[in-house]
């Protein structure tokens, strides 16, 4: 099922339905255009399982996507470190609880971390909240760590993001230097990480961070799957 194919979600007020980004969010694997055999070698939603280094990783990545799930779900106010978080005693498995804030955002939720998996900052879409045709979760959450650090560099941080990111946030990436991006969903209609485009890692481009898609994925869909319900 798709999400444009669910039923109305009640009292999402000025949410634009024409929106390219509410179409087929897929938690399924990379659509044929990230099957390009050309493309830099990046691991897709099975990533780490062949690498016996890499299963802390892989469970790095979905510790950190199930907080930015929780930034998604609790809107603009969830600034708490992980380590105060409310859903510290949660089971950790399934997407979780879905109390969308009122202001009718599409749940994305973004989290920076830093090098030494620190968190730095978190956003929510706030497009409706705020009126801002660039306040997407990624951007938002770019900007708050690039505050907290004290410059524009954010040189070896990690994005994680439930969403592909689109064409603006894979640029907004790339020019703040992040080192890695993790996402959750696949968004085969807007998805400049691999979907559409390959903003994030086009050679031509001067840095290049390194792209782990698909990390909870089917939990990422669900999330935007239950505000559309
Ligand atoms: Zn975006």
């Amino acid at each position: 099922m798709t999400v444009s194919d669910s039923p109305e979600h009640p009292g999402t007020g000025p949410v634009d339905r024409a929106d390219p980004a509410l179409g087929r969010i897929s938690a399924a694997g990379p659509p044929p255009a990230a099957a390009d055999p050309h493309a830099p070698s990046t691991v897709g939603p099975d990533e780490g399982l062949a690498d016996p280094a890499g299963v802390g990783r892989r469970q790095r990545h979905e510790l950190w996507m199930r907080r930015a799930l929780e930034v998604a779900v609790t809107g603009p106010d969830a600034g708490l470190p992980a380590t105060g978080s409310r859903d510290a005693g949660r089971p950790d498995t399934g997407p979780p609880d879905t109390r969308f804030p009122a202001d009718g955002d599409i749940p994305v939720g973004a989290v920076v971390y830093g090098p030494d998996g620190t968190e730095l900052a978190t956003g929510r879409n706030e497009r409706e909240l705020t009126g801002d045709p660039t306040a997407h979760a990624e951007i938002l959450a770019l900007r708050r760590a690039a505050a907290r650090v004290g410059e524009w560099r954010l040189d070896g941080c990690t994005l994680v993001v439930t969403l592909e990111p689109c064409t603006m946030c894979a640029g907004a990436l790339v020019l703040a230097r992040i080192g890695t991006v993790v996402f959750g969903a696949w968004e085969p209609k807007t998805g400049a990480a691999g979907s559409l485009w390959d903003v994030v890692r086009d050679r031509r481009l001067n840095h290049r961070p390194e792209v782990y898609a698909g990390v909870l994925a089917a939990e990422s869909a669900a999330v935007l799957r239950a505000f559309f319900r």
